[in-house]
């Protein structure tokens, strides 16, 4: 059945070899692969699909469009398509958070949003260094690449990757370090040799580095010493954005203001490519044509984008999305505290992490769940991170529904004592 793809396609592939079954539909919450089995989704594409899958009021509206012949593409030409985005954005987003930005649609992934931060950044303040954080994930291509944290994926670029340098995230030194205080030296002592950089880079939540959350105070802080220093302030919001962590931004309950901010997934509300850089009119420095590409701007995208905005004209779903965050982290606390007591339990908003002390835990989890209807992922640099993204939008039965899977499969799989004797040390902890 997948030998296909074991056949014909690349080695390269990944997240397959995770869930080996061919899928052919999915609704809601729910997957259906090709011989009728049903999973719940715990990972939405890596959040992008935060208002779960095939949604029936954006589907209409991309339906209609298609049915009378409305343009898809257009490179970077005025169409009416993108004119109504903008404008809701504006209205249903930016205005109401007091925020002014201008919009430049760069090719339609993350990575791409991320490039064409760097660039800007660069031209605006004509340095080259860009700063990133430890476990940082910003994408494949090589500028993004650069301010990534992970060695393997680093390597993968097969040249020196550089005008970049690694400093440390909010808690990487232990919570008793403010991390923030060794990046401020460096920046104030000209013989720390660290050459002042044009922007910072910053996920106010690392999603793919293991659910890494920084603080309101040391985002507020990183705010304040970026402003000091003239150094841009890049919010990397494509993962966490969108309604993640229960605003539309990552960074609103901090209260800050990044100069650029980069936004993709989830964006379209579809899981049709999209991406957005905003920038803060005084740094749309670009000449025209300056970065360019063919696909800028997708029209059905911006339709179903445009139709997702319908979410955010109140605040039911970000207070849903707070409710439902917080009955997961109770879930979760509870179920460490029963079984695995050494493991720490991170996360905001829909975006959870379980680190276990046994680093292997994550992924037998993640495949006895799978085994049981789940589809759920792990993060970090040893994939040491059980990482839950439900869509925004499920049911609370849906979601209880998938907790009690993993614990289950977390019970499973510390029941495996003779064939692991390391998940027996965890059980006989937990004892
Ligand atoms: C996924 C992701 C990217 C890269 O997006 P692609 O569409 O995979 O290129 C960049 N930054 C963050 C925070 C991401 O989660």
């Amino acid at each position: 059945m997948t030998n296909t793809f074991e056949q014909y396609e690349s080695e390269v592939r990944g997240y397959c070899r995770s869930f080996p079954t061919v899928f052919s539909s999915a609704k809601g919450a729910w997957m259906t692969d090709t011989s009728g089995q049903r999973y719940l989704d715990f990972f939405c594409g890596a959040g992008v699909l935060n208002y779960g899958h095939n949604p029936d009021k954006i589907k209409q509206a991309l339906l209609a469009y298609l049915m009378r012949d409305g343009i898809t593409h257009s490179l970077d030409m005025y169409t009416e398509a993108k004119q109504r985005f903008i404008e809701r954005f504006n209205e249903v987003i930016l205005q109401p958070r007091g925020l002014h930005y201008k919009f430049q649609f760069p090719g339609p992934t993350g990575t791409n949003a991320v490039e064409a931060a760097l660039k800007l950044a660069r031209k605006v303040t004509g340095r080259e260094q860009v700063v990133g954080f430890t476990n940082a994930f910003h994408g494949m291509t090589l500028g993004a690449l650069a301010v990534t944290g992970n060695g393997f994926k680093r390597a993968g670029a097969g040249v020196p990757l550089g005008h970049s340098a690694s400093v440390p995230f909010d808690g990487y030194l232990g919570a008793d370090t403010d991390t923030l205080d060794y990046f401020e030296a460096l920046l104030k002592d000209g013989g720390s040799g660290m050459d002042k950089p044009a922007a910072v880079i910053l996920e106010t939540v690392q999603a793919e580095g293991g659910v890494n959350v920084a603080s309101v105070e040391w985002l507020q802080r990183l705010r304040r010493i970026t402003a000091e220093h003239g150094i841009l302030l890049i919010a990397d919001d494509i993962q966490v954005g969108c309604g993640r962590t229960g605003g539309f931004f990552s960074f609103e309950e901090a209260g800050i203001v990044p100069d650029i901010v980069t936004l993709s997934k989830s964006l379209s509300g579809y899981g049709l490519p999209l991406a957005l850089v905003l920038m803060k009119p005084e740094f749309d420095q670009w000449a025209p044509g300056e970065h360019n590409g063919t696909f800028r701007g997708h029209n059905p995208a911006f339709v179903t984008a445009t139709a997702a905005l319908a979410h955010w004209e109140s605040d039911t779903l970000a207070r849903d999305v707070a409710r439902k965050g917080a009955l997961v982290e109770r879930q979760l606390q509870r179920m460490v505290q029963r079984l695995t007591p050494g493991a720490q339990v991170r996360g905001r908003g829909l975006i959870w992490g379980v680190e276990f002390s046994d680093a292997t835990l994550a992924g037998r989890i993640s495949q006895a769940c799978f085994e049981r209807g789940l589809i759920i992922e792990t993060a970090g640099i040893d994939d040491q991170v059980l990482k839950l993204l439900p869509s925004l939008t499920i049911s609370d039965e849906e979601l209880q529904h998938g907790l009690d899977v993993i614990e289950t499969s977390l019970q499973a799989v510390l029941g495996q004592a003779d064939a692991q004797p390391q998940a027996c040390a965890e059980l006989a902890k937990a004892a």
